[in-house]
């Protein structure tokens, strides 16, 4: 009977490893739960990915792969459950895990679901384009603001980037690291690493304040180096739009909208016009389902998930 009972939970347990089935808490946007509850879904993918880019290209479109999720390339965990010891989670801060406790979830409202929207590549000539779509939507929906994670490049800063980062700010944009130089990070020594990452980091800082940003590396490419010297949670996706591939609005609308599930994390890009047209439809059509589009971070910590530093993370759901 032992056997049969081990057997059947490790059958459970496998059943549920397969079908990304990791619940985390309930959602609460009360600010004294930061780490409420107890488990996030994280992934990890095969690296072997063309690098076909250029990093000294100004303002001009970057090139993505396409990152397929495989079930023999994947490595799911659960982190370790904290709702044990919710009470001194509150007095103390692990080093070792997202730290939360700043993250703004009062505009999230818990009876929506809730999905991340994501921008590689910032900041473009466009970038005021994609906070105005946000603006504008907001405006017109103050109970369910929209916001988002975006994702940096340091070489990318010019003189015109404060402005753009207090907009963000003003919006409640996350904002995220997505190294200096857009280097494929798998081929950098770990020194280097630090560098690339510390970086975008430093100037980060000057808009927020904050030491440490979500990292989200170029490509979807990283390796073991990659997460050992990260000292944040590594952010994948679970909805690629393939928007910098010259996919039209419709298309990338589709893409999103089919896909949509509460946690997800969607990756799209700064600077495309097919893309802030595809938005323009999409923030009202997600609120019309009953979704509101947030960051990252928020999800993370409306959701009661635990974000690990060094861990990749697909998405982030109840
Ligand atoms: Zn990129």
């Amino acid at each position: 009977m032992k056997f049969l009972r081990l057997q059947r939970c490790l059958t459970a347990f496998f059943i549920c490893i397969s079908l990304s089935c990791f619940i985390c808490g309930g959602c609460t946007n009360k600010a004294t739960l930061p780490h409420s509850s107890s488990s996030i879904e994280n992934s990890s993918f095969s690296t072997d990915l063309p690098s076909s880019f250029s990093s000294s290209n100004g303002n001009a479109p970057l090139e993505e792969p396409i990152v397929q999720e495989s079930a023999n390339d994947s490595e799911y965990s659960v982190a370790q459950d904290s709702s044990q010891s919710e009470d001194s989670a509150e007095e103390t801060i692990d080093p070792t895990v997202w730290n939360v406790s700043d993250v703004d979830i009062s505009a999230v409202d818990c009876n929506k679901k809730l999905i991340a929207f994501t921008f590689d590549d910032a900041p473009t000539r466009a970038t005021e384009s994609l906070f105005a779509v946000f603006a504008a939507f907001n405006e017109q929906n103050p109970d369910t603001p929209a916001t988002a994670t975006l994702f940096l490049n340091g070489y990318l800063f010019d003189k015109e980037t404060p402005h753009l980062l207090h907009a963000a700010k003003t919006l409640g944009f996350e904002l995220g690291n997505h190294t200096q130089s857009h280097f494929d990070l798998t081929t950098l020594t770990k020194d280097e690493l630090k560098t690339e990452i510390d970086a975008t980091d430093a100037l980060l800082k000057f808009a927020d304040g904050k030491e440490r940003h979500l990292l989200r590396p170029p490509y979807g490419k990283f390796n073991e180096n990659v997460k050992n010297v990260a000292q944040t949670p590594i952010i994948h996706w679970s909805i690629d739009t393939l928007d910098w591939a010259g996919t039209s609005a419709d298309d990338i609308y589709e893409t999103v909208f089919s896909n949509r599930s509460p946690g997800a994390i969607v990756l799209m890009h700064d600077g495309y016009p097919a893309t802030i047209d595809a938005l323009k439809r999409l923030l009202p059509d997600l609120k019309a389902d009953g979704y509101q589009v947030v960051s990252v971070s928020q999800m993370a910590k409306a959701h009661g998930c635990i974000l690990r530093n060094g861990s990749v993370y697909i998405r982030a759901r109840k």
